[in-house]
């Protein structure tokens, strides 16, 4: 274990708190997933590549992390009370499960494409309605939840008045919950309070998944799920559990009612919540249309951007924000970024030309030290990201004065030289999770491409119309599109 003095802000306590783990060299993290009813954007995102670089920071301490991030399959209902999974299985005519599986496999795609760890377990809704039943089970006998119908609900008002907990995380109090419910508004009339919220629902007949339980033949509590999967994986008390600050109200209030009333314990010693990712100015969201997908950003096909910008690109802009501030998306902030990139990129790359013909300590190598430990430092407040980033760029100058000679190169020990390589190495590539695209490459296709392109237009001209199908259909078979506009042919992945 590494000696540090990590603070994380505990949205629970309001305030930024010394992070001791519950069992010493182990931490236990768990993460609300995607509901896996459509494609993934950018704000979601955002979240999951915020907590990637705290799994990886923590990884970096010494601990053993055990990283839990669901995968929410059943349970999330809309405002009309239909399950997004089935609205997912109607839209594209297919089988509620079918639906998870091709988004799933769509966000661990794109997840990839970030360069985001896979979390340590990735548990499904679906296959822990076992688990679920007997959480519910475990509340009613304490007493904090009531049947009716067949379905069953969690008694806020009761469970506030013994616990004293209810609305703590989000900063509510239950008589302002009485309008603001995100629950199914057709079963209002079920509950006895309207902050009351189903842990289990009774299926109508129209509702395709449905599970038996004591009850009645239904499904669980969208909430529910986080509680039991939390509590299964990680134990009924865990260090951290994260999520969108989105999530903070209805989704994690309930899940703390959920977990004390059932185990009588807090599940979570740190609540972290990141902000939202802007698009314009505006929270990116779906229901609004104010999204771009990874690809749209990826190939520039979209009104938003001017171009395209590399998964690379987009994670260091990410990174450039603390988790806990909103950041705006614009194609101003992300040219800026891809500049920041290369800049640090290119900086890493001429470390290896640099050579110091000796090894006694210098000044420049104690002011040296001093910035690399500043940003750890950093990191250790809040996993404050673009203050480190700053620091490392106070690195880059550095660097490229050796590198042109403003700082003569014997200011610098070898030892010096190292220590700069092995702090970019641990700090951008293992913590931050950037990784080196290969552009040579990229320009290598881009030239290829620019290559066939003419060569096919050759051959429309001398009217070869066997040679131009073939490149045509040849590049098809690859994924490859070219499209004919006025000013030119260009081309994409299909
Ligand atoms: P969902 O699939 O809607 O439950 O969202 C998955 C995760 O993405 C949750 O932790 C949300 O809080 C988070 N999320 C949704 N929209 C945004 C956004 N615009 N910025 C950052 N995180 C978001
Ligand atoms: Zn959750």
């Amino acid at each position: 274990m590494k000696n540090h003095n990590l603070t994380i802000y505990n949205s629970l306590s309001r305030q930024k708190e010394k992070f001791e783990s519950l069992h010493e060299g182990f931490a236990g993290m768990y993460v609300c997933g995607p509901t896996v009813y459509n494609d993934v954007h950018l704000g979601n995102c955002r979240t999951f590549i915020s907590f990637d670089v705290i799994y990886r920071y923590l990884t970096y301490l010494g601990y053993t992390v055990r990283y839990v991030r669901n995968i929410t399959d059943v349970g999330h209902l809309l405002d009309d009370g239909e399950d997004r999974m089935s609205k997912g299985a109607r839209l594209d005519n297919l089988e509620p499960m079918e639906v998870a599986q091709k988004y799933t496999l769509g966000f661990h795609q794109i997840l990839q494409l970030f360069n985001t760890l896979p979390p340590s377990i990735e548990p499904r809704a679906t296959g822990h309605i076992i688990e679920q039943i007997e959480m519910v089970k475990n509340i009613l006998d304490n007493g904090y939840a009531y049947i009716m119908n067949g379905s069953v609900y969690f008694d806020t008002v009761k469970f506030a008045e013994v616990t004293g907990e209810y609305g703590k995380l989000s900063g509510r109090i239950i008589e302002e919950l009485l309008s603001e419910t995100r629950d199914n508004l057709k079963n209002q009339d079920e509950k006895h309070h309207p902050s009351d919220f189903a842990i289990w629902m009774k299926a109508n007949e129209e509702h395709i998944m449905r599970w038996p339980s004591p009850w009645s033949v239904g499904f669980p509590g969208w909430h529910l799920e986080c509680s039991a999967m939390s509590t299964k994986y990680l134990g009924k008390q865990f260090d951290i559990h994260g999520g969108g600050n989105d999530l903070k109200f209805p989704h994690h209030e309930n899940e703390i009612a959920q977990n004390l009333g059932a185990c009588n314990i807090h599940p979570a010693k740190y609540w972290v919540h990141t902000n939202m990712l802007l698009m314009n100015g505006r929270k990116m969201s779906k229901s609004d249309g104010n999204t771009i997908s990874p690809y749209e950003l990826f190939t520039g096909e979209s009104v938003h951007v001017s171009k395209g910008y590399s998964p690379m690109v987009v994670r260091f802009f990410m990174l450039q924000s603390h988790y806990r501030s909103t950041n705006d998306l614009t194609d101003d902030a992300l040219q800026a970024a891809e500049k920041g990139y290369k800049r640090l990129m290119e900086a890493y790359k001429s470390l290896s030309d640099l050579l110091s013909d000796h090894n006694n300590p210098t000044e420049l190598d104690s002011r040296i030290s001093d910035i690399i430990n500043g940003a750890y430092a950093d990191m250790d407040d809040d996993f404050n990201t673009p203050r480190a980033i700053a620091r490392l760029f106070e690195l880059v100058t550095i660097i490229n004065s050796l590198k042109e000679g403003q700082i003569r190169i014997s200011e610098i020990s070898d030892t010096g030289i190292k220590t700069l390589k092995s702090a970019f190495e641990t700090i951008i590539f293992e913590i931050f999770g950037l990784k080196e695209e290969n552009s040579t490459n990229d320009g290598v296709v881009d030239g290829l491409m620019q290559l066939i392109i003419e060569l096919r237009q050759i051959a429309r001209t001398n009217k070869e119309w066997t040679t131009a199908d073939k490149i045509r259909d040849g590049l098809n078979e690859l994924q490859i599109q070219i499209k004919d506009g006025k000013d030119g042919s260009s081309w994409s992945f299909s």
